[in-house]
């Protein structure tokens, strides 16, 4: 018989072959093509789970863009560059970045729009937003033409499905979701063998008490390792963006949000958002192990506000109705006060290592 929710396919997948992997559940929450969040509804936006820096302000996607193209300008300009976006949502961020970059004489021609996304309901609305450029959409960077890349990402590596490992008192073990006896709730559990995904784990881990919690992105590692060969390979540069720490450590981030509030991620599974922080340090870790040079983490209120944001703001306000001059006003607010998004949000950048340092990022 067909499943009526995602709760009920992974109890009969669960029943079948065990408790299964949190990146598993995550990635089923958020990707199943009948139940999965990016199926069933649209999460973005003042009606959905959460807002992003994008939908807060113009001026976010407009700097993003500007960055671009300082960066293609150092780079000597070249002819062709691979513009790309991960998990570009709406499109809203891309569309702004393009309309600033459309100021600077010779790069929008240069750059070749290319968007990572998973989800069919995104693709859609990106195709509405970014109709006059014709992106080319992929299901990851494999299929990105090699040569010279920037690329951008905001709130993305959060969205990663992640694996928890918890400390016993001799070894790592890892954390699965298994269910609730007799019902479809889900509960977790733990490995009773050590996990092999300990080796992935950093020196902040070793010496963690019994009980800790250690998460790992797999994917996100991937993706930053590939990212920085690709840079060094062809020149470049990639500006991340999402809320996470500076530095490793043991903690419990996994989360879900629905209509913009606390849920338990364990309960109606592809109803709510799913995230985990970012481990930045980790990240750069990778990306420098590929031979990239990384920048940052610094807060995300730093960056814009290196990058202009007050003035940009300022010179839109002056343009505009009193209303609008205040929604401008409250929204760069919003996206560098220390309080709201400014600095849980961080910001790094992976980096060709013979070129100077990224814009915003210089001490
Ligand atoms: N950058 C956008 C959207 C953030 S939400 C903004 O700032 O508004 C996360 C985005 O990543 C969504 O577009 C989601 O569909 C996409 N995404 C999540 N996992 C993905 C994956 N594994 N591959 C490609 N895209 C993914």
């Amino acid at each position: 018989m067909a499943d009526r929710s995602l709760a009920e396919r992974l109890a009969r997948r669960i029943r079948g072959e065990g408790p299964i992997s949190l990146a598993d559940y995550m990635a089923a929450a958020m990707g199943d093509p009948d139940f999965g969040r990016y199926a069933a509804g649209q999460p973005l936006g003042a009606t959905g789970d959460f807002v992003t820096a994008p939908e807060v302000s113009q001026v976010f996607g407009e700097l993003i863009g500007l960055w671009c193209a300082v960066v293609w300008r150092r780079m000597g300009e070249p002819a062709r560059v691979h513009l790309v976006e991960l998990g570009p949502g709406r499109g809203t961020l891309m569309a702004d970045a393009l309309r600033a970059i459309a100021g600077v004489p010779g790069c929008r021609a240069a750059f070749k729009v290319h968007l990572m996304e998973t989800s069919p309901t995104l693709r859609q609305l990106q195709a509405t937003a970014l109709a006059c450029v014709a992106p080319i959409w992929h299901d990851d960077l494999s299929t990105v033409p090699e040569g010279p890349l920037i690329a951008v990402a905001n709130e993305f590596f959060d969205a990663l499905p992640i694996r928890q490992l918890q400390r016993g008192p001799h070894f790592w073990h890892e954390r699965r979701i298994d269910l609730v006896a007799a019902e479809d709730g889900f509960r977790f559990v733990l490995d009773a063998a050590p996990s092999p995904f300990a080796a992935l784990l950093g020196s902040a881990f070793q010496g963690a008490s019994e009980g800790s919690i250690a998460e790992l992105c797999p994917a996100g590692l991937t993706l930053a390792r590939t990212l920085g060969e690709r840079i060094v390979r062809s020149g470049g540069a990639a500006l991340i963006v999402d809320y996470g720490y500076a530095n490793s450590m043991p903690g419990d981030t996994f989360q879900a949000i629905r209509g913009h509030r606390r849920h338990d991620p364990l309960v109606d599974p592809g109803m709510a958002d799913l995230t985990a922080h970012v481990d930045f340090a980790r990240l750069a870790q990778v990306a420098v192990e590929g031979g990239a040079a990384v920048h940052g983490p610094i807060a995300q209120g730093a960056l814009l506000t290196h990058l202009g944001a007050e003035a940009r703001t300022a010179a839109l306000a002056a343009r505009a109705a009193p209303d609008q001059a205040e929604r401008l006003r409250s929204g760069l607010r919003r996206l560098i006060d220390p309080l709201e998004m400014g600095s849980l949000f961080k910001a790094v950048a992976i980096a060709d290592p013979r070129q100077d340092v990224p814009p915003g990022f210089e001490a």
